[in-house]
C-alpha cells in the first residue's frame, strides 16, 4: 500500500486535513513506547452505497483499548463513528480500510499520565490483503504474549512487536504468515488474525485467553452456525493438524483466507476447500449487503 499515490483527507483532532499536512513531533510517546491504541475496519460497496462493516463494535472495543491504556478521549463514540463516515465521505471512496488511532503525544516519562491525547482517523484503497488463494504459515518461535504480559483483548500498538518478529521470522523462511502458540503450547492465533480449524461439520477456534478475539470471528462464528456447523471454542494442538481437513484465517484486512499450509503439513493440496469457499462466500455477501440476514452489521456512510 502506497498511501502517497491517493491524496487523502484525514481527521486529526477533530479538524479535516490532507494527510501530508498530518504531521507529529519527534518526541511522541506512542512512538517511543507503543502506547497506542488503534482498529482497523472495513468500508464495503454495497447496491445503497457504500457501508462500514461492524463500525459501531469496532468503535466499542476501540474505547475499550483506550481505557486499558489509561486514555480518557475527549469525544463520545458516537462522534468518533461520525468522524469516521466524514473521512470516507470527504475522500469519494466507496470501498476502504479505515484506520482510527488515539495516541499519546509529547512526553518522555514512561508514564503517560499527563501527556496530550491525539486522535487520527486515516483511510486508504486496500484491495485483498493476503496474496494468493492460500497462505503458508510458519509456526512461531516467539510465544504469543501471555495474557498476564499484556493485555490482550484491547488493540494496542505495543503489542505489534510481538507479531512482527514472528512475521520477520516466517519471511526469512519463506513462509507468507506467522502463527502463535500461547505460554501452554495451545495455538493462539496469527500476527494479526484469528484462526479457525475444519473437521467434518465442526469448526474449531482457540479460546479468547490468550488472543485478541475479532470482530470477524465473532461473524464468522455468527455465520458457521447459522451455516450449521458447529463451532467449538477449545485449546487447540499442532499436533492435532492431521485431523483437520481446512484451516483459515479471519481478520478485518484478511477477510476470510484460507491457509495452504503450517509448517510441513499441507491442507487441501494446497487449495482453498470447499468449507471455507462457502464460509468466505456467505461472509463477501454480508459485507457487500447481499445477504439480509446480516444487514444490521453494516453502517451506510450517509
Ligand atoms: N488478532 C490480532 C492480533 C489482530 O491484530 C487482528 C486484527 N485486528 C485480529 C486478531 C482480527 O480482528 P478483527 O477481526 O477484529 O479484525
Amino acid at each position: 500500500m502506497n498511501v502517497k499515490a491517493s491524496p487523502q483527507k484525514v481527521w486529526f483532532d477533530g479538524v479535516m486535513t490532507d494527510l501530508a499536512d498530518a504531521r507529529i513531533p519527534l518526541l511522541t510517546h506512542s512512538l517511543f513506547y507503543g502506547s497506542a491504541v488503534f482498529e482497523g475496519i472495513r468500508c464495503y460497496s454495497t447496491s445503497k452505497g457504500p457501508a462500514i462493516f461492524r463500525l459501531e463494535e469496532h468503535i466499542h472495543h476501540l474505547f475499550h483499548s483506550a481505557k486499558v491504556m489509561g486514555m480518557v478521549p475527549p469525544y463520545t463514540e458516537a462522534e468518533i463513528v461520525r468522524a469516521i463516515i466524514d473521512v470516507v465521505k470527504q475522500n469519494n471512496f466507496d470501498q476502504c480500510y479505515i484506520r482510527p488511532i488515539f495516541f499519546y503525544g509529547e512526553k518522555m516519562d514512561l508514564i503517560p499520565l499527563g501527556a496530550p491525547l491525539h486522535i487520527a482517523i486515516a483511510a486508504w484503497q486496500w484491495g485483498k490483503y493476503l496474496a494468493g488463494e492460500t497462505v503458508a504459515v510458519k509456526v512461531s518461535p516467539y510465544i504469543r504474549l501471555h495474557p498476564h504480559s499484556s493485555e490482550m483483548s484491547a488493540k494496542i500498538s505495543g503489542n505489534y512487536a510481538n507479531s512482527i518478529l514472528a512475521l520477520l521470522n516466517a519471511k526469512k523462511d519463506g513462509f507468507d504468515k506467522a502463527l502463535f502458540l500461547d505460554a501452554d503450547d495451545c495455538i493462539a492465533e496469527g500476527a494479526g488474525e484469528n484462526i479457525f480449524f475444519v473437521e467434518g461439520k465442526s469448526l474449531h477456534t482457540p479460546t479468547d485467553r490468550a488472543i485478541l478475539p475479532g470482530i470477524t470471528r465473532a461473524s464468522v462464528m455468527q455465520i458457521a452456525t447459522d451455516l450449521g456447523y458447529k463451532v467449538v471454542e477449545r485449546d487447540i494442538s499442532i499436533n492435532e493438524m492431521p485431523r483437520f481437513s481446512e484451516v483459515f484465517f479471519t481478520g478485518t484486512a484478511a477477510e476470510v483466507n484460507a491457509i495452504g499450509k503450517i509448517n510441513g503439513h499441507v491442507f487441501n493440496d494446497m487449495h482453498e476447500g470447499p468449507v471455507v469457499r462457502e464460509i468466505k462466500s456467505v461472509y463477501q455477501r454480508a459485507v457487500h449487503g447481499e445477504d439480509k440476514r446480516y444487514l444490521a452489521w453494516l453502517y451506510p456512510v450517509l
